[in-house]
C-alpha cells in the first residue's frame, strides 16, 4: 500500500520575478472582487498538471524537465478572465508567444511519451488571483502586466487545511 509521503503532487509552472508579483498584487488590490485574493507568493502560471506521481518517478520527471530548453520570452498579461466552474479570477494574455505554446505542447508530449499522464486539455494560461468566486466576472481587456519570462519550474504541491503549499523542487533558466 502506497503511503502518503510515497505520493508527489506535482506541475511544471512559471514563477513571476518578484517585480511581476508586486505588480500583480497591486492589480489585485484594484480589482477588488468579492472572493479569497490567493496570496502573492504562490501566483504562477502552471504549464503543465502532472498531478500525483510516485515519488520514485521524481527523477524521470526532473529529467524530462532537464531536456528542455525554454527561449526566453515577454509575456503580456492584458486579459481579465474567469473560469466559471472553478470559480476563479485570472490574468493571463490574450496571446501567447507562439515559443512558448510550443513549448507547452512539447512538455505535454514528453511527459505522456514516458508514461505520465499530464492535464492534455488546451492551455490557457493564466495567474489565477482570486479563489471562490462570488459571481463570475467577464473578460476584460487590462492594462498589461508585462513578464519577462527567464525560468521554468517544477514544483511539488502539498494540499493542507490552510491551502496549497507549493515547493520549487528545480529551476531550469531560459535561453536568450
Ligand atoms: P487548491 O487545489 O487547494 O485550491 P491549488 O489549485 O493552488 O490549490 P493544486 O490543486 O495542487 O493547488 O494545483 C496546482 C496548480 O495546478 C494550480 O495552478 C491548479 O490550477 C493547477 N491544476 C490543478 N488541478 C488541475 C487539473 N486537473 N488540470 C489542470 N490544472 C490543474
Ligand atoms: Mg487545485
Amino acid at each position: 500500500m502506497n503511503c502518503p509521503t510515497d505520493i508527489v503532487r506535482l506541475f511544471f509552472a512559471l514563477i513571476p520575478p518578484v517585480e511581476v508579483r508586486r505588480e500583480l498584487s497591486q492589480r489585485q488590490r484594484q480589482m477588488n472582487l468579492q472572493a479569497r485574493p490567493v496570496a502573492e507568493d504562490l501566483f504562477h502560471i502552471t504549464l503543465v498538471f502532472l498531478g500525483e506521481v510516485e515519488r520514485l518517478r521524481l527523477p524521470a520527471v526532473l529529467s524530462i524537465g532537464s531536456g528542455f530548453s525554454l527561449t526566453g520570452c515577454t509575456l503580456l498579461l492584458d486579459r481579465l478572465g474567469c473560469f466559471e466552474k472553478a470559480r476563479v479570477a485570472w490574468l493571463g494574455p490574450f496571446k501567447p508567444t507562439a515559443e512558448l505554446v510550443s513549448f507547452q505542447e512539447r512538455l505535454v508530449s514528453a511527459l505522456a511519451a514516458k508514461g505520465f499522464s499530464p492535464d492534455e486539455k488546451p492551455w490557457k494560461p493564466h495567474v489565477t488571483l482570486y479563489r471562490d468566486l462570488r459571481k463570475p466576472c467577464s473578460t476584460m481587456r487590462v492594462k498589461p502586466v508585462g513578464w519577462r519570462v527567464e525560468s521554468f519550474s517544477l514544483v511539488q504541491s502539498t494540499l493542507t487545511k490552510a491551502g496549497p503549499v507549493y515547493r520549487v523542487l528545480d529551476e531550469w533558466a531560459a535561453r536568450d
